[in-house]
């Protein structure tokens, strides 16, 4: 067994820390403020080959495994929450989706351009109505000649606002024999007739990202834009949120990280009677447990990107380093404020928003409750991996890298 990282693993940690330390961490403080980020960052991501970092270079990639993915999202995390949900939205939920259930051609018209950066994709499954209970969503998609309307509300969709794609899934069949079998997924044009979108304003966390609603009304989408079979829309969801939640996994790691050197940092200079906190027992408590939480996550999140990588099924690990790495990074942040003392319940210091920012993580891609019934299903035998139509392609470094990487070229 080998848990050292390979050259390419190491550039990519240098090159994202290096993007995300100088060109987002000075700025962070006042985009949460403002409730916005820069309009230069994507296509600053995009520029750099991160946006499409584990596709393979044929596709508008930069042609590195699902370790690369992860560990890109821990980096970014370790400054700031939002443009890790970028990551997850924009390659998890969509351009990995495109990968494993694209055809040839939906991979030439919207992968590449979302591989480069070009285009900014998301995944669009909530609605009011339809969360953790996603079969029970109420957007319909009715065919008219060769193309589906749709018609709808999806909610609380990370970068509705900003994308130019959606993966959306929509409900085809109004009486099928179950439920989750009346689903279908789309590609959907964000810029076509009938769709408007808006940003949801006041969230506790992710300021300075883009969480909003998407308004169907008549959407004419053509029949070439159903990603998948009519009917495997369920399928195609639940296998999206197994390449979205490696990335939540692998960024909550990077946010226990950013509370374990915050608070070290903090411990060392701040002084009660008469010594450095760092000194006291019970604040070295707090900072073993986020020491050990950070090793746990980062070898959980491991784990699944070399599981990704060999191709193998990771639905049941998956779902738990998303679970154990989000509920540690929230419990890392409420400590590290503990640490700072009233210091750390200001925005003065940076452990604020990681509380803040961490608590989504536990929400969103299945809240944590469900991911105890997903894991309690395995582990009682109750539940067990069928076969998918279409698997998520195993990492062959050959087919992935057929051209010189840009990601090089870009540092
Ligand atoms: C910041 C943010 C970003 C998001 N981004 C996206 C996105 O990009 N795309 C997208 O499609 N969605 C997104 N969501 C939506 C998110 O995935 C849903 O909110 C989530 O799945 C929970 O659904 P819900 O809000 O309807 O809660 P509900 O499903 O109504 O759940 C309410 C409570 O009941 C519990 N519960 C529900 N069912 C059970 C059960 N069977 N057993 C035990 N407990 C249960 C839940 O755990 C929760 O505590 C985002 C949400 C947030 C907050």
């Amino acid at each position: 067994m080998d848990f050292s990282l390979g050259p390419e693993h190491q550039m990519v940690q240098k090159m994202v820390r290096e993007f995300a330390q100088k060109e987002v961490a000075p700025f962070i403080q006042e985009w949460d403020r403002k409730q916005q980020m820069s309009p230069e960052v994507l296509p600053r991501m995009g520029k750099l080959g991160i946006l499409g970092i584990c596709f393979p270079i044929s596709l508008g990639g930069q042609g590195l495994d699902f370790i690369s993915l992860g560990l890109a999202c821990e980096e970014l995390e370790a400054v700031d929450t939002t443009l890790r949900v970028v990551m997850s939205v924009h390659v998890g939920l969509c351009g990995l989706s495109l990968l494993q259930w694209g055809t040839e051609a939906q991979q030439q018209e919207f992968l590449i351009p979302l591989a480069r950066g070009e285009k900014i994709g998301c995944g669009a499954f909530s609605e009011s109505g339809a969360g953790s209970d996603v079969a029970n969503l109420q957007t319909t998609a009715k065919q008219d000649g060769t193309d589906y309307l749709l018609n709808g509300e999806k909610m609380w969709i990370s970068l509705a606002s900003k994308a130019d794609f959606a993966l959306l899934t929509a409900r085809t069949d109004s009486n099928p024999k179950r439920r989750s079998q009346g689903l279908s997924s789309f590609i959907v044009d964000l810029h076509s007739a009938g769709v408007t979108t808006g940003d949801i304003k006041g969230k506790l966390g992710v300021r300075a990202g883009s969480t909003g609603w998407i308004s169907l009304q008549d959407v004419r989408v053509p029949k070439e834009s159903r990603l998948g079979e009519q009917g495997e829309g369920f399928k195609i969801t639940m296998s999206a949120f197994d390449s979205g939640r490696y990335t939540v996994a692998a960024g909550a790691a990077g946010l226990i990280r950013a509370c374990l050197e915050a608070s070290v940092a903090y411990a060392k200079e701040r002084k009660t009677f008469g010594q450095p906190i760092a000194e006291h027992q019970l604040v070295q408590a707090k900072i073993a447990r986020m020491a050990s939480d950070y090793e746990i996550a980062k070898l959980l999140y491991l784990k699944v990107g070399w599981m990704k990588n060999q191709g193998v099924r990771n639905t049941y690990e998956t779902s738990m380093a998303k679970q154990f790495a989000t509920d540690a990074s929230f419990n890392a942040a409420s400590e590290a404020i503990a640490v700072h003392g009233s210091y750390g319940y200001s925005d003065e210091f940076v452990v604020e928003r990681y509380l803040r920012n961490a608590r989504g993580a536990m929400i969103y891609e299945g809240t944590n409750e469900i991911h105890s019934l997903i894991q309690a299903g395995y582990a009682l035998g109750n539940r067990t991996d069928k076969a998918l139509r279409r698997e998520m392609p195993a990492y062959e470094p050959q087919r992935w890298q057929a051209e010189a990487a840009g990601i090089r070229e870009a540092t």
